[in-house]
């Protein structure tokens, strides 16, 4: 028989390991913890989405939309569909769809898997997750600053310390307006310096030619119309209400006036949260405020304002902080030999998850059920703080071998427990060490629930 063609991952899209997931479950919870005590909402849309829904959020002359949206044809009924590649359209059209705000404004947030087809490299892929948060129908720097401040709250829960803010605001349709032409004008003086890619956005979306990575056109770009120069009153009054509180609450900043949104449908606030820990992708988190989106899909107008954080990037920020120790795998391994022996095993794995406890029975592999001794490496190698063993003998005896893990070497406690007090026993030794049984937890009722060292 030939061996089979190997099957791998698509291409810039990754799997998220057990030894990973740890550190995913860590920035989730943590991130989650923050949007709610921040007063914010879980929604979650579904990941395909109408193709026309992207392209009229988005915008025509996108990177996204050009280029890198995973677009296919239902073939039931021809319809034309999308792999959602970003999370704002889709929250934008559920508020819309269900009338969220039909009782004053939302705060949302969401996270999930986003599509993009770019070309993979450190920190873009083509299947990347984003956390993301949408405040709707709030129209002050207020909220802009609630937004940019639990960013700077989670860094810190998390520990990222090299992670700074740069802000801009990039005014209304009529202030981007006036300053296109001028903008527009400045680059054909300079079509020298231009790549084809700045060439191409010319007359298209020429805003995003200040954003571009090409060394050789950065000192031309800084030369270029600042758009802050063209902001009318209520614009930089806004700006500045934001930059405001932000000093006001001791949040650093700076203001960069290139910095603008590959998406349409921005305006005034924008924001970005930037590494320089990543190499060239170093932007982990970028907001800004839509104000005109929901009225432009034809609901009533309402101011809007969010972000979104690339997780991978985040991810990559984490590990950098040094070792974390390998989460174990559960409390109790349990270890047994032979068939009664087997059974009761089971009994006990339930009896001690029913008290909260986390249990891995040891079960039989193609090379069999292993002796004792291999058996103990496996528990060894779980991480629990004990191993319950069960042999001919300990059937005989109708006990238990209860054997701590975490002790030194040699201080290892091994006891003889009767199989009706093994979850007791074990218990009480992960709460007290031993003795009295002094949950901290009042409404505690004996062991009912989960104790953790
Ligand atoms: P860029 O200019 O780098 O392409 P973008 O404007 O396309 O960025 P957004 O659409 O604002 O990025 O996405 C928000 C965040 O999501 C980014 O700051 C980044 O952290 C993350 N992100 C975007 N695209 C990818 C990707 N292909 N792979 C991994 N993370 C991504
Ligand atoms: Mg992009």
């Amino acid at each position: 028989m030939s061996k089979p063609e190997k099957i791998v991952a698509v291409k810039g899209m990754n799997d998220i390991l057990p030894a990973d997931a740890p550190m995913w479950e860590l920035f989730e919870n943590t991130a989650e913890t923050i949007l709610k005590s921040y007063g914010y909402q879980k929604i979650v849309t579904p990941i395909v989405e109408d193709t026309s829904l992207f392209a009229r959020a988005i915008g025509a002359v996108t990177d996204i939309v050009e280029k890198e949206m995973y677009s296919f044809e239902d073939s039931m009924n021809g319809d034309q569909l999308t792999l959602r590649p970003e999370g704002t359209a889709s929250v934008v059209r559920a508020v819309l769809e269900h009338n969220l705000v039909y009782d004053g404004p939302k705060r949302l947030w969401y996270k999930g898997p986003m599509f993009r087809h770019e070309r993979p490299q450190r920190g873009r892929y083509r299947q990347f997750f984003q956390f993301g948060a949408e405040a709707v129908g709030f129209s002050g720097p207020d909220i802009d600053a609630e937004l940019i401040m639990l960013c700077r709250r989670l860094w810190d829960d998390l520990g990222l310390q090299n992670v700074r803010l740069e802000l801009n605001s990039i005014g209304n349709a009529d202030e981007r307006q006036r300053h296109r032409a001028d903008l527009i004008a400045f680059f054909e003086q300079n079509e020298a310096v231009l790549d084809a890619e700045a060439k191409r956005r010319l007359h298209s979306n020429p805003l995003r030619i200040l954003d571009t990575k090409n060394p050789a056109m950065q000192e031309m770009v800084n030369g270029a119309p600042k758009l802050l120069d063209y902001l009318g009153e209520e614009s930089l009054a806004h700006l500045n209400g934001l930059k405001k509180i932000l000093d006001r609450n001791a949040v650093q900043y700076t203001i960069n006036p290139r910095l603008v949104r590959g998406l349409d449908y921005y305006n005034r606030t924008v924001f970005e949260w930037v590494t320089d820990e990543l190499g060239a992708q170093g932007t982990i988190c970028a907001g800004g405020r839509y104000d005109p989106l929901i009225e432009q899909f034809g609901g009533k107008a309402t101011p809007a304002v969010g972000f979104a954080m690339g997780i991978e990037r985040i991810i990559e920020l984490m590990k950098g902080l040094g070792e974390t120790q390998a989460p174990s795998q559960c409390d109790v391994y349990m270890v047994h030999q032979g068939e009664e022996a087997q059974a009761q095993a089971f009994i006990l794995a339930e009896r001690l998850r029913d008290a909260g406890l986390d249990v891995v029975l040891h079960c039989a592999t193609p090379a069999g059920s292993g002796s004792f001794k291999s058996q103990m490496k496996k528990a060894d190698g779980s991480g629990a703080a004990f191993a319950v063993i069960i042999g001919d003998d300990e059937m005989a005896g109708e006990k238990a071998a209860v054997k701590a893990m975490r002790g030194e070497a040699g201080e290892q406690q091994q006891a003889s427990v009767p199989f009706l007090e093994v979850v007791d026993y074990v218990v009480d030794q992960i709460v007290g060490g031993g003795g009295e049984h002094d949950c901290v937890d009042e409404n505690c009722n004996e062991h009912g629930h989960h104790h953790r060292p």
